[in-house]
């Protein structure tokens, strides 16, 4: 037995690192589509529209059937179990509509969040059980990346290093099974915006749990070059009262993001995390402008900063389909210039503006 077995093929990495790069290619990123039922009533119950399974199938093809040009902007998108099963009216499956735009289907694998015993209100993520059979399947059946989503906490004693080390290493091990069985992995460490503490403490924190999240992954041996990155934007908490500027938090996200992400990692794609459509889009942008060093592509995989508009447009109404869709190819639009850092704000959006904070934000 060779002291380091190497677990993929040259052929399985080759293929990882193929569709990581077609991920973030140039003014390209992700739509995050993948809210559970759950998350779901809470985007629909706002319209006024009930949250059952035809709704929400009507919902998902609204997003999917968008004209072919969105692919100039979206490259993936994550979908939710029930999600990628469904079809569009036409019988068509929701998996082959993307493919047919060049767009790779996604899928999230974990189970949700719950509560990690012997820590102050902390969590991690469940799913393990049976991923293997699950990722081989979803491979099957056309998906080509993955999601896992980790939750990590601001408080005066949080994260604690327990829930750091904990998380990490669930990460590293949901990102070995996907690599196995063919699916990019998207690790998403999320450090939540829920809080009053300032810019500096917030980048301290995403510093530590990114550390501990790369050390879980080359404990595991996952192929770097295969993978992506979610994490926050270095922002500062929801309730602190100093603002700061996008150049700030561009500055505080690039310096976090260099001294924890190997180069190696292909891509960064943000999650958006409360901030409204347009802080997202800027924030990117700036990201992208500043001038620290950054070995990876650094793009989006918005969920609620690609959709606000979206939903609002809609209001669950046949005749707004065509205004929603318009809406959605704006935002792609803005956010794909952002990728290359030259989104000037200029994109009017219905919901542009409006704060998309959750509390304690499931998915
Ligand atoms: P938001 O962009 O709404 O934060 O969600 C992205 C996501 O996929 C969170 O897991």
């Amino acid at each position: 037995m060779p002291l380091f077995p190497q677990y993929l093929t040259p052929e399985q990495e080759d293929e990882l690192r193929q569709i990581a790069n077609q991920i973030v290619a140039p003014g390209k990123g992700i739509l995050a589509a993948d809210e559970s039922t759950g998350s779901m009533g809470k985007r629909l119950e706002p319209i006024g529209v009930e949250n059952n399974e035809e709704n929400r199938r009507r919902y998902r093809e609204l997003l999917f059937t968008t004209d072919a040009c969105i692919a100039e902007n979206i490259s993936g998108v994550i979908m939710y179990h029930e999600t990628f099963y469904q079809k569009a009216k036409d019988g068509t499956p929701f998996t082959k509509i993307l493919l047919q735009r060049g767009i790779l289907p996604g899928i999230k694998v974990d189970k949700g969040i719950v509560p990690l015993a012997g820590t102050d209100d902390e969590c991690t993520t469940q799913g393990l059980d049976g991923l293997s059979e699950r990722c081989a399947q979803y491979k099957k059946d056309g998906a080509q990346f993955a999601k896992w989503r980790c939750v990590l906490k601001i408080g005066s004693h949080n994260p604690s290093y327990q829930a750091m080390l904990e998380n990490a290493n669930v990460l590293a091990r949901y990102a070995s099974i996907c690599q196995q069985n063919g699916l990019v992995p998207i690790v998403e460490p999320e450090v939540l915006p829920d809080g009053t503490h300032d810019l500096y403490t917030a980048q301290k924190v995403t510093e530590q749990v990114l550390a501990f999240t790369y050390k879980a992954l080359a404990d595991h041996h996952v192929f770097l070059e295969g993978t992506l990155l979610k994490p926050n934007m270095v922002t500062a908490g929801q309730s602190c009262t100093t603002k700061f500027t996008a150049n700030d938090i561009a500055k505080a996200t690039v310096t976090a993001l260099s001294r924890t992400v190997p180069p190696a990692v292909t891509g960064v794609t943000f999650l958006s995390g409360g901030q409204s459509e347009e802080d997202a889009s800027i924030n990117l942008s700036a990201i992208n402008a500043f001038s620290g060093r950054k070995p990876w592509a650094l793009t989006f995989s918005y969920g609620r900063a690609l959709q606000a508009s979206v939903l609002k447009a809609w209001q669950g109404k046949e005749e707004n389909v065509k205004a929603a869709q318009n809406e959605l190819i704006m935002r792609a639009k803005a956010n794909g210039l952002a990728a290359l850092g030259q989104y000037k704000g200029d994109v009017k959006s219905a919901a542009a503006g409006q704060s998309l904070f959750v509390e304690k934000h499931a998915y």
